[in-house]
């Protein structure tokens, strides 16, 4: 493909999937920040999206005027998780259906630790006291959106403290461990199941092939670009086998509406997944590799027919049309 740059990422038609696009991971706040939010997103062709809900003005606003394009996910309260107070979480779990979400938040990226005040020693996701509460969304047949861990980079950079954090296979095991005990809810495990990184494909794979109620979304357009291109080849394969478990996401947030901030972050992974560009800069700043020699994105140039189950299809058929 030729000259990729922002103004070509705004016009779909330049691209190899031409299609509807449905973000399944974006994160909605009050009123306002969403209509900046919807108009950026018309330009980039996202015509649906799964709303994480950090209003409840915004909620109840964006649910009564952009009902059609919406599947909203409702936060779990971390604080009663976090002291296994198990009781009102399942109370909630009970009434997020017809409260009109149609999914489950929650977000356990170690340093969630920092943000909850006295969290237990040695917490677990898998402890025995949460058990009722995955037990509750599987009897109420709600899907769980769950983060858990974060990019290696983040284990060197920022959770060196392993006593605190734990190490980036221990919070994955934690999750195998609820995956193992409850194989009727669905699970989304943003961020490729935070395991886009070459070395841990295999055993995301695992994953995916014991536990067929797990799907992935691409959440984070720097993580994906950054670790899938470090072995086109691999990643390929990965993306072409799994296709019908991975959902198009983008994490992005209505509070940081604006073109530029979006539509880099769209174009990244376009380039990504659509084509066979190599060694391109990511158009915006990585952190993580800033002092280290920059993120490229080497493009995998997947089939269209994978492209169209992981912008589309895939969520449709797991969530059903917004509206
Ligand atoms: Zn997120």
């Amino acid at each position: 493909m030729r000259d990729i740059s922002l103004n070509r990422c705004i016009l779909t038609e330049q691209w190899k999937y031409n299609g509807p696009i449905f973000d399944a991971h974006t994160h909605i706040g009050e009123l306002d920040t969403l209509d900046k939010m919807l108009e950026i997103e018309a330009e980039f062709g996202v015509t649906a999206q799964i709303g994480i809900v950090h209003s409840k003005d915004g909620f109840l606003a964006a649910k009564k005027e952009h009902s059609e394009r919406f599947i909203f996910a409702k936060y779990l309260s971390l604080s009663d998780i976090a002291h296994y107070n198990v009781d009102p979480v399942i109370d909630e779990i009970s009434r997020t259906k017809e409260e009109g979400y149609s999914l489950a938040k929650s977000w356990f990226g170690p340093r969630w630790l920092d943000y909850i005040k006295d969290v237990p020693k040695g917490f677990r996701i898998d402890d025995p006291r949460l058990e009722p509460v995955f037990q509750a969304l599987e009897d109420n047949e709600l899907p769980l959106l769950i983060h858990v861990a974060d990019p290696d980079t983040y284990f060197v950079l920022h959770y060196q403290d392993a006593s605190k954090y734990g190490t980036k296979e221990d919070n994955l095991s934690q999750l195998e461990a609820v995956l193992e005990r409850h194989s009727k809810a669905v699970f989304q495990i943003p961020h490729f199941g935070a395991q886009p990184e070459i070395h841990r494909l295999p055993n995301l794979a695992r994953w995916l092939d014991r536990f067929p109620n797990v799907i992935l979304d691409t959440a984070s357009s720097r993580w994906m670009a950054r670790e899938l291109s470090k072995d086109v080849q691999k990643a390929r394969e990965f993306l072409v086998k799994y296709s019908d478990r991975i959902l198009f996401g983008t994490d992005l947030s209505a509070n940081r509406g604006n073109m530029e901030y979006f539509g880099e972050r769209y174009l990244a992974q376009r380039i990504l997944w659509e084509t066979n560009i190599q060694g391109k800069p990511l158009p915006f700043e990585d952190a993580d590799t800033k002092d280290s020699g920059g993120t490229f994105i080497n493009g995998l140039d997947l089939p269209l027919s994978v492209l169209r189950k992981l912008y589309w299809k895939n969520a449709i058929r797991i969530y059903g049309k917004p509206g």
